[in-house]
């Protein structure tokens, strides 16, 4: 066994401490990685502090993350010792039934396995994430990382850049298409990006006026305050596609009816109680309401190429391993720019 330092949560109340635990030896499929840094997801608050029920502790979150690779498996073929590499949220899948086999491990029908908050497919080891200093993951659910994206601010792109890349891809969104982006957080940022490098036209809805500049300085064509009910009537059937990415709650309808015929809302976001939908904002033009989580391997690899191609990463802000308790405080405060990202470097010291 290979012995880890990393940061867990001991229960849903205290705040993450050192922790030491094991990794397994690498098998012969198995890859290695030195983790150099690893995003803050708001999911990782969500389950340390049990707010969704069922956490497993001691739990190590993390699931944005980017390191090198330092050994692997005698089987191995897609990376190499030395090759920048990436995790996102799962870590293994069933790998034979009908949504793996179509590369959509996310939606595994035996239940995919994630990075951390659960347990390997022994039934017994408890995954850990990437707040550590090594992970150790079947070569099947790792990412490569290309070198030319900075590995900080591409560390998110594993979980934030996915989840609004695949619903984007799977809408088949197209050029010149008008694409509506609700909340600017770490998901709306990175949704505002991917929308405009694939060339629709981006609004950004925000509640207030104070996110207009970023949203502007991010790459949308336009910005309309949610709050402000002529600006959102004026908007009324315009939208061929809304990717809504707002977690507190809100009135779907009021976005429904900004689509046109046939137009797509994916929720993203969860709010923790059900959202009230109207009929009528449905059956008169035919608009569909849809969910949609992470994304595959392959479509996780396609939008890393994706966004080496366009040069595309999240607005960051680095932080030590120290300072995660803080920067928990501070994501539910929303006072981000979008995304932390804790450098591990500061775990070795
Ligand atoms: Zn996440
Ligand atoms: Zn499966």
């Amino acid at each position: 066994m290979i012995p880890v330092r990393g940061y867990a949560a001991q229960d849903a109340k205290s705040p993450l401490a050192p922790f030491q635990f094991e990794r397994r030896e690498p098998g012969p499929s198995d890859v290695q990685i030195e983790i150099l840094y690893c995003g803050v997801c708001h999911s990782d608050l969500h389950q340390a502090r049990d707010e969704w029920g069922g956490s497993l502790y001691p739990m190590v979150p993390g699931h944005e993350i980017i390191g090198r690779v330092v050994r692997v498996g005698d089987q191995v073929k897609k990376v190499k010792v030395g090759d920048m590499a990436g995790v996102g949220c799962l870590v293994d899948s069933c790998r034979t039934c009908p949504s793996c086999q179509e590369g959509l491990e996310q939606y595994c029908e035996k239940g995919n396995v994630q990075t951390y908050n659960a347990k390997a497919k022994d039934g017994q080891t408890l995954n850990q994430g990437g707040y550590s200093e090594a992970i150790v993951v079947d070569e099947a659910f790792t990412l490569k990382i290309p070198e030319n994206l900075d590995p900080a601010a591409a560390a998110p792109l594993l979980c934030a850049g996915i989840t609004t890349y695949s619903p984007l891809r799977h809408w088949k969104v197209q050029p010149g298409q008008r694409v509506g982006v609700v909340g600017l957080g770490g998901l709306g940022h990175m949704g505002v990006k991917l929308a405009k490098a694939m060339g629709a036209h981006v609004t950004v809805f925000s509640h207030t006026d104070r996110k207009k500049q970023d949203a502007a300085r991010l790459g949308a064509d336009a910005v309309v305050v949610s709050s402000n009910q002529e600006e959102m009537a004026a908007q009324t059937g315009r939208f061929d596609f809304i990717l809504d990415t707002v977690s507190a709650q809100h009135d779907i309808n009021a976005y429904l009816r900004l689509l046109r015929r046939d137009g797509h809302l994916v929720l993203v976001g969860a709010p923790e109680k059900p959202l009230d939908v109207r009929p009528f904002s449905l059956i008169p033009t035919r608009r569909s309401f849809s969910g949609s989580m992470i994304g595959g391997i392959q479509e996780t690899q396609e939008m890393l190429d994706f966004c080496a191609k366009h040069n595309i990463v999240s607005d960051i802000e680095l932080i030590s391993i120290q300072q995660v308790n803080d920067a928990y405080e501070r994501l539910l405060k929303g006072d981000v720019k979008y995304r932390f990202v804790i450098d591990l470097a500061s775990l070795r010291k």
